[in-house]
């Protein structure tokens, strides 16, 4: 690593901390980073070639806590690879996978990822649910969050709303909604100065103490939003005692429903990652909630409102279904069709019993679920992201490149590439099996409808 001070008293508080082993800690910083993907097991299964076989040309080490992770060493470069492209797998930081693996969502559960941009525990939460049941991916910041959304449709993830609000906005419109929340907070960084020496720049006592206050903010919203019963993982990639046992101690006494079921500290010295800390927290159930776990019954607004702005959703949608009869054979879509100016998205199933759409309404929301088409004048063009989260076989017609051969890159520049010209109509592009997005066949050629914000620049 770029050999930058440590702050004296990041040192002193490490030294108080690990007592004999600080030594091997602080010289953990001279070695390099570690670097890790986690195989997204929502697209693991339908490649042409066997997934494990696929990335092993990355030389992978498992990472003994998530059983998709796997580590990588340079020169590998995973993330310039078409299969990034193609969704099958995140470059995530090693010790990071351990978070979701500890909160362990099940498909059919409501999820929340309070902090989520980029998106690395949002996808990992959305394989581990096997993309059933609801996820809502929130961050803060629109720009991360317009990032978020992009990293959700890559990997495929058809049951996730990316929302873009503030915690407390969130915990107005959600209170008690959810099975499990991941809070992966802001927070000083000490477990990234190894990856990001400007981290060392900008870490301070004062700076470690107003993230343990926002922190406190945002957990609190998270307690809110939390159901009678449900687990809430809390997580750092911060090493002080400030900003995880002291902020969970907190939690702990200011709402005495919550119990701490397990927490898990990754130091880099000891473990091959960068370090994380993680909690697993439960809130405990009511009496009545026990008796009563059915879920409610459909609201009239689940069931669909008379509203002009629904008919015209209604509309697009049968539009969308009789493409989908025509050209995509066996695809069903589940869910509560919605129009976002001129995206029609399929809100998740849970928006079918008991979670009202209008519940959405005044919040910005990147993306409703999933985009299934974009609307033109009298007809809809498939969207980006439903090829994405589509299995290969569900479409009518398909053109498969090899991710060896240089085909695949002019596409993900944005070319147009040669077809046979018997080949006409939506075509949904594959590299060895796996959807990369749409083309439109015409006379031999084939047009790239790949987003031209997601075309790769002067790539290979
Ligand atoms: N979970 C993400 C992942 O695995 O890719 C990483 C999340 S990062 C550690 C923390 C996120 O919290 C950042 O995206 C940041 O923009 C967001 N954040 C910053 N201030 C916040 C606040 N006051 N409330 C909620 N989120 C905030």
């Amino acid at each position: 690593m770029n050999q930058r001070q440590l702050p004296a008293a990041f040192e002193a508080n490490v030294r108080e901390m690990l007592g004999a082993e600080a030594d091997a800690f602080l010289q953990s910083y001279k070695e390099r980073r570690t670097q890790g993907l986690r195989l997204n097991t929502l697209k693991s299964g339908y490649g042409r070639v066997p997934a494990s076989q696929a990335v092993a040309r990355f030389g992978l080490e498992s990472v003994p806590w998530c059983p998709s992770g796997y580590y990588y060493e340079e020169p590998h470069r995973p993330g310039r690879h078409p299969y990034h492209a193609a969704g099958l797998y995140y470059i995530q930081e090693p010790s990071a996978m351990s978070a979701a693996e500890l909160l362990a969502p099940q498909p059919g559960e409501t999820v929340l990822d309070l902090a989520a941009a980029p998106g690395g525990k949002t996808s990992h939460l959305a394989a581990l649910m096997q993309g059933r049941g609801l996820l809502v991916s929130n961050e803060i910041h629109p720009e991360r969050a317009k990032i978020l959304a992009e990293n959700v449709e890559r990997m495929g993830i058809a049951h996730a709303l990316v929302t873009c609000a503030t915690p407390g906005e969130l915990s107005r419109r959600f209170p008690e909604a959810f099975d499990r929340i991941m809070l992966d907070a802001p927070c000083s960084g000490e477990g990234m100065f190894r990856k990001d020496p400007d981290a060392i720049a900008e870490w301070s006592p004062e700076h470690v103490e107003m993230c343990a206050a926002r922190q406190w903010d945002i957990l609190q919203d998270a307690y809110k939003m939390l159901k009678p019963g449900g687990h809430l993982a809390y997580s750092t990639c911060t090493f002080n005692r400030q900003e995880n046992e002291e902020t969970i101690a907190r939690l702990l006494e200011a709402y005495p429903d919550m119990e701490l079921l397990a927490d898990k500290r990754l130091w880099p010295h000891l473990e091959k990652g960068e370090g994380h800390f993680v909690a697993l927290l439960r809130k405990a159930a009511r009496e009545d909630e026990l008796a009563d776990v059915r879920p409610g019954k459909p609201t009239k607004a689940a069931r669909g409102k008379s509203s002009g702005k629904t008919n015209a959703a209604a509309e697009a949608y049968r539009q969308f279904l009789d493409f989908a009869a025509a050209e995509l054979p066996g695809f069903t879509p589940q869910g509560v069709p919605v129009l976002f100016g001129d995206a029609l998205y399929l809100l998740p199933e849970a928006f079918q019993s008991g979670l009202s759409p209008s519940v959405l309404e005044g919040l910005k929301v990147p993306r409703a679920g999933l985009q299934l088409a974009q609307l033109k004048k009298n007809r809809v063009e498939p969207a980006h992201a439903l090829a994405m989260a589509l299995q290969p076989e569900q479409a009518k017609r398909s053109f498969d490149l090899n991710a060896e051969e240089t085909d695949i890159h002019a596409w993900l520049r944005g070319e147009s590439l040669p077809v046979p010209s018997g080949l006409h109509g939506w075509t949904l592009v594959t590299v060895d099996g796996l959807p990369v997005g749409w083309g439109k066949a015409s006379q031999g050629q084939l047009k790239n409808h790949l987003p031209k914000g997601l075309r790769v620049l002067g790539g290979q």
